[in-house]
């Protein structure tokens, strides 16, 4: 069995994360599918989902300290000057952590720990509203 649902989330940009763990838990919860798997997906190239403690330490400065480190914004990307455009340090720290993110259910509940939130972070240089896919496959 097969369960589709997508949401959206408006963000501020700008390695803004944006806790959407109750969002994904209403959708996966809303199904049949007692045993699977939850796919959680952003549409688009300069946002991500993963993990982390949503507390406000790595929330609001630890990771974007990070990404700022490994990619960071002022530094030169061969990518601007195809499109003319400022956000080249987004999309390669999307394509770090990647889209995409797969958490098991059981007994119908996601298996996520007590400090484990899901996350989307969105890089993009600008507000954006953005959809995720919650698409659980099991029985
Ligand atoms: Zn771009």
């Amino acid at each position: 069995m097969t369960h589709t649902a997508r949401f959206q989330v408006a963000t501020r940009g700008n390695t803004h994360v944006v806790d959407v763990t109750e969002d994904v838990a209403r959708r996966a919860g809303s199904c049949p599918v007692r045993n699977g798997i939850c796919c959680v997906f952003v549409v688009g190239s300069t946002a991500a989902i993963t993990t982390t403690e949503a507390e406000p330490g790595l929330v609001g400065h630890d990771l974007k300290a990070f990404f700022e480190r490994v990619a960071p914004e002022d530094a030169e990307y061969v990518h601007e000057a195809t499109w003319g455009d400022d956000n080249g340090h987004a999309h390669v720290r999307a394509s770090a952590v990647g889209p995409s993110l797969v958490v098991p259910i059981v007994d119908g509940r996601l298996t996520l720990g007590t400090w484990q939130q899901i996350v989307l972070i969105d890089f993009d240089t600008r507000a954006r509203t953005r959809e995720i896919i919650v698409q659980v496959v099991g029985e």
